[in-house]
């Protein structure tokens, strides 16, 4: 499989450059060249499957053979072992909980993948890798343990100093070894334009060479199609028109679930559900795509004002808004709905839903599911990582997982930089 820049069509490369690479040299995103439908049958016969299979079925088009079968379902299988259980809420509504990895967040999956694919193509090769991410909250400690001692690959992360939850700088900051924090004065914008101008940097590209871990990267983003796919095995027998609302801030997990809807898998509507970054939500009302400076809410990892996947949603509808109009929508809600939202759905079920997993229930509220229809929201993180806005929302508490535990008393170490100008310093020592 071929991948292209969508800002120049005749720019194309390989999977494994543009894995290495990140993003194009014309600062475009790769995109797939030609995603080929699956065979009826395999969605008809999917309970016969185990996750590793699913996954190798839906992936291995776009890896091709550039890494050899049976070392890409090794992969797949350490990658994906853990469960993604679907966890009915009501009638028509259940959670798919995609928090039951490493780092308790839906990107274990597609950072691990990413860690892999990049250990095997580096496996001969002297020079490092350098990944550089931008983190809203989660990447950061997603990326951080699926690299954590990958040989030839050096971590640097960048976060938006005081505007992630405590858990998730822990997950950042404390590793050590082969990974680097760094925290910047600015919001999560600034962090992925810094890291966009780094790539384009020659002084810096000369000196190193650089990738990104956010879900701009192929191999980072792709992966995350198996959820939709893993939950239709789950709900196929319930024979109901299914709907997933995904809580989406750099839109690259919906992006995800739309490419799965392209290989055959049988989907209704998909719905995007923001925070008041409502950027999407607006261009749909207007056909005006205006993006805003990010703003903090309680569901930070949504906090994106300029989405970088949604031109990859563009291009999966053909560029036509019509198109895009009739299969997906977006609905954005402040903090205080995303609290109502969250005591909504303990009151009536005693489900604890995280501050993302609760805008997802709105959004399918909103919808309005009819009666041939079954929401499915995504669940992104475990609530243990925003636990101050548990307590004070749902006057509870959680219990704290083994994972987190681990964390929670390790020192935190990262660099305090302000700009671009820091960052330069620190990637040319
Ligand atoms: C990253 C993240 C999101 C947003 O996902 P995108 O792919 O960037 O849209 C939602 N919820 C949680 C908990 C996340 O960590």
């Amino acid at each position: 499989m071929n991948y292209y820049s969508l800002h120049n069509h005749t720019l194309k490369v390989c999977f494994s450059e543009a894995v290495i690479q990140g993003l194009a040299p014309d600062r475009g995103l790769y995109f797939p060249e030609d995603i080929k439908p699956l065979p009826t049958s395999f969605f008809e016969n999917i309970d016969k499957l185990d996750n590793t299979e699913i996954a190798f079925q839906t992936i291995k088009q776009f890896v091709g053979d550039e890494i050899p079968e049976q070392e890409l379902k090794n992969i797949l299988s350490d990658v994906l072992s853990f469960d993604f259980p679907i966890v009915p809420i009501s009638d028509n509504i259940a959670s798919l909980e995609l928090f039951h990895g490493p780092t308790m967040a839906f990107k274990d999956v597609g950072a691990r993948f990413m860690a892999r694919c990049l250990g095997y193509f580096n496996k001969d090769n002297d020079n490092n890798v350098t990944v550089l991410v931008a983190t809203s909250g989660d990447t950061g400690g997603a990326v951080a343990k699926g690299f954590l001692g990958v040989k030839g690959v050096d971590v640097v992360i960048l976060y938006p100093s005081g505007k992630v939850s405590d858990i998730q700088e822990r997950q950042l900051t404390t590793l050590g070894q082969n990974i680097t924090a760094l925290q910047v004065d600015g919001v999560f914008d600034d962090c992925q334009d810094m890291v966009k101008t780094a790539f384009l940097d020659t002084e810096i590209t000369n000196h190193r060479q650089l990738t990104s871990a956010n879900s701009i990267n192929i191999a980072r983003w792709l992966p995350q199609l198996f959820y939709f796919v893993f939950a239709y095995k789950q709900l196929k027998n319930n024979h109901k028109d299914l709907v997933f609302s995904v809580p989406s801030g750099n839109f690259g997990n919906i992006c995800a679930g739309i490419v799965a809807h392209k290989l055959g898998l049988p989907v209704k509507h998909f719905i995007a559900s923001t925070n008041s970054n409502d950027t999407v939500v607006r261009y749909l009302e207007t056909s005006n795509y205006d993006p805003k400076p990010s703003k903090a809410t309680i569901s930070n990892a949504m906090d994106v004002g300029n989405p970088s996947n949604f031109v990859r949603i563009q291009k999966l509808f053909n560029d036509s808004f019509q198109e895009l109009k009739n299969d997906f929508s977006a609905y954005s809600f402040d903090d205080d709905q995303t609290r109502e939202g969250m005591k909504e759905i303990y009151n009536k079920t005693q489900y604890i839903a995280d501050p993302h997993g609760a805008i997802g229930y709105l959004g399918l509220k909103k919808h309005q599911l009819s009666d041939d229809e079954y929401g499915v929201f995504l669940e992104t993180a475990h609530p243990v990582k925003f636990l101050d806005t548990v307590k004070d929302t749902l006057d509870t508490t959680i219990e704290i997982p083994p994972q987190i535990e681990k964390v929670m008393n390790k020192e935190k170490k990262s660099i305090a930089i302000k700009g671009y100008k820091e960052l330069k310093e620190f990637l040319l020592q």
